[in-house]
């Protein structure tokens, strides 16, 4: 494993658990909007953290914290995920695991071995638009797959997208619905334009007007 950060405590990035977030190096997406450009360009990549010192971190923190958070870059990328994922189970924490879905052979094998207790997934856009907001030539039949092996894992999972005006339009929103099916947790939080992105020249564009953003946010929700 890469490992490009650790956050120590967090009450809000494990629903309802007291957590620490582990950030993997490393993304197959070029998503315009990312935040973390730092875990996403390898000319960025700061030296990783030693996987020791963290399990070492994890160790000392048993019986204090409840989850374990994995996040990226793209933690799927990694060939030793399944392992690293098991090591921190067998310590006795709870797992969730975000991923952009591009891996679904790596998302069923850990599904299928019940590594992870809770999965969180970037919808990036409707299926027509999907290229455009992950940056690449995004395989829209993986990204389909996932969300099939998420939604029949048998754990608690949720969809999410960042939505960014001139990426995400209220058309996209309907696909994306379509896409994600009923009855799945789903999320849309508003880019927040003022902050570090991949794509710096996003900070020019005119965000939402109120209006424009209640119809994006309004498709959010247990749809
Ligand atoms: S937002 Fe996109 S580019 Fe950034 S880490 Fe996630 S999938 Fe990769």
């Amino acid at each position: 494993m890469l490992l490009g950060g650790l956050l120590k405590f967090t009450l809000i990035d494990y629903p309802g658990r007291v957590a620490a977030v582990i950030f993997t190096q490393g993304c197959n997406y070029r998503c315009p909007f990312c935040h973390n450009p730092e875990l996403v360009v390898p000319d960025l990549f700061h030296t990783p953290l030693s996987v020791e010192e963290v399990f070492s971190f994890l160790q000392k923190r048993r019986g204090q914290l409840q989850g374990i958070v994995v996040t990226g870059g793209e933690p799927t990328i990694h060939a030793d995920l399944p392992e690293f994922l098991g090591k921190i189970k067998a310590m006795g924490y709870l797992v969730k695991l975000d991923t952009n879905g591009s891996r679904p052979d790596v998302v069923r094998a850990i599904a299928d071995a019940r590594l992870v207790d809770y999965w969180a997934m970037d919808i990036k856009s409707s299926l027509e638009n999907y290229c455009n907001a992950a940056g690449v030539a995004a395989d829209i039949s993986l990204v389909k797959a996932s969300v099939e092996v998420i939604r029949n894992a048998g754990v608690e999972y949720e969809f999410r997208t960042t939505a960014v005006k001139g990426i995400i339009s209220e058309t996209d929103m309907k696909g994306i619905r379509a896409l994600i099916g009923a009855g799945s947790k789903y999320h849309v939080r508003r880019g927040n334009l003022k902050s570090k992105m991949l794509d710096a020249h996003l900070a020019d564009r005119p965000d939402y007007s109120d209006e424009e953003w209640h119809k994006i946010q309004s498709c959010g929700g247990t749809l």
